[in-house]
């Protein structure tokens, strides 16, 4: 059967016509500029006064919303704020990058470093809390600024003086047990194709290093910056792979497809890293419409961030078992390809800590007996492999001529709750034992 030829949008969500899109904000910007990284980035929105030509800020909130850009910047890409609803200030991306009342009110709860990353950086740049990789931020510049962001204390937007990035790269050099760089920021991407380059070249030269992962928001705020040009280059330099952070279904727009199908065609694996965020997508059927999105454009669900206890942040960050509720409403209820990993990023440089529904009700090591939870809540038995006597063994006979019986298998049909057709390995152990004639 011919199949239709992929355009590469196949995952994006059909944006309603309403008061967004670009020509709704941006009606004289040609096609040219429009589809331009340079100028998008460029033209970002960076202050209120700004902000108030495309989006009405309420009265009685300019004194504090300015206050709050004081601690943290604001950069908005006019193709992210195009995606935005105008009239909606519940809009669930216009709350990711628009400083807000609650940023203010909550500007001294949180830490600034709440992943003490800090304290595992041998060399400024450096973050080697893993023993087989480490972080390497090369850009202190992003194309949105998101408000929830765990490093918003380093967005200077100076660039990375060379210098610096060369001891990075000394240090990934000089340390074998280094496998893995994921190579982040800020965005990478920003940098310009030859600069990124330079580097890419001087990390791939290092013998030891398997993989360079690229950590990029840049397909979700700017796909215009996924260029062939760049696809070109970044293909020289594989294994790559890039962990891409879409949070929500409305970031799945055409071009954003088309970048990531750019990447693909690359051969770029591309993984999700979502950050549960309140009021954006902590429910289950905005994370099931992202992660089926996410799947149509060939891009894996791959984890799911508790949101860090950031300065600021506190009006984002959801319970625990909100997040263990969406995976226990995704797991088995959808492709498993499509239910990222749940962690919380343990406070103080404990690293990333799998959380996840209870499936595994009780486990007795000594009886090799397991007992599960599936999806739909019914309890089923498990029993590990355990040495069943051989032929030889049961029929072999003492001195005295006493035969040995095989030992009676133990009971397997204990407390199942659960209807199942499956037969599991306690019933062909009862089996085994009764062919042998105990
Ligand atoms: S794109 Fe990433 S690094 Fe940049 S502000 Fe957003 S979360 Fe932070």
């Amino acid at each position: 059967m011919e199949t239709p030829e992929s355009t590469g949008t196949e995952g994006a969500v059909d944006q309603p016509p309403s008061r967004r899109g670009r020509a709704h904000y941006f009606p004289d910007v040609t096609d040219e500029d429009w589809n331009d990284w340079r100028w998008q980035f460029r033209n970002r929105v960076t202050t209120l006064e700004e902000l108030a030509r495309h989006l009405s800020i309420p009265p009685g909130e300019w004194d504090l919303r300015q206050s709050v850009l004081q601690d943290f910047r604001m950069g908005i890409t006019p193709y992210y704020l195009s995606l935005f609803d105008a009239g909606n200030q519940d809009d669930p991306l216009l709350k990711q990058v628009v400083p807000l009342r609650e940023e203010y009110e909550h500007r001294d709860v949180g830490l600034e470093d709440p992943l003490g990353e800090e304290q595992f950086s041998p060399v400024p740049g450096i973050t080697h809390r893993y023993p087989d990789r480490v972080l390497m931020v090369i850009s202190n510049s992003c194309a949105i600024y998101c408000r929830y962001c765990t490093r918003k204390r380093i967005m200077y937007e100076d660039a990375v003086p060379e210098v610096e990035i060369d001891r990075m790269v000394d240090y990934i050099a000089k340390t074998k047990t280094v496998r893995d760089v994921v190579v982040s920021g800020g965005d990478p991407l920003n940098n310009s194709t030859p600069k990124l380059e330079k580097i890419l070249a001087k990390l791939r030269a290092i013998p030891h290093l398997d993989m360079i992962r690229i950590g990029s928001r840049v397909p979700v705020a700017m796909p215009q910056r996924i260029t062939d040009e760049l696809c070109r280059m970044l293909e020289k330099y594989h294994p790559l792979w890039i962990n891409v952070h879409f949070n929500h279904p409305n970031e799945l727009t055409k071009e954003a497809a088309a970048a990531c199908d750019k990447l693909l065609r690359a051969g770029i694996p591309l993984n999700n890293q979502s950050v549960l965020l309140k009021g954006v997508n902590d429910t289950l059927d905005t994370m099931k419409a992202l992660v089926h999105g996410l799947l149509r454009m060939r891009v894996r669900p791959y984890y799911l961030y508790q949101c860090d206890p950031v300065r600021g942040t506190e009006h984002f960050r959801t319970t625990v078992q909100a997040g263990i509720d969406i995976i226990e409403g995704l797991r088995g209820h959808t492709s498993g390809l499509g239910v990222p990993t749940y962690v919380i990023d343990a406070p103080g440089g404990g690293g990333k800590v799998p959380v996840s529904p209870r499936y595994m009700l009780d486990y007795d090591r000594e009886g090799g007996k397991v007992i599960l939870r599936n999806f739909q809540g019914k309890v089923y038995e498990y029993f590990e492999p355990r040495e069943v006597p051989s032929p030889v063994a049961v029929h072999a006979r003492t001195d005295s001529g006493e035969s040995h019986a095989a030992p009676k298998a133990e009971d397997p049909s204990a407390p199942v709750v659960g209807k199942s057709s499956w037969v599991h390995r306690g019933t062909s152990h009862k089996k085994d034992a009764e062919a042998q004639g105990s």
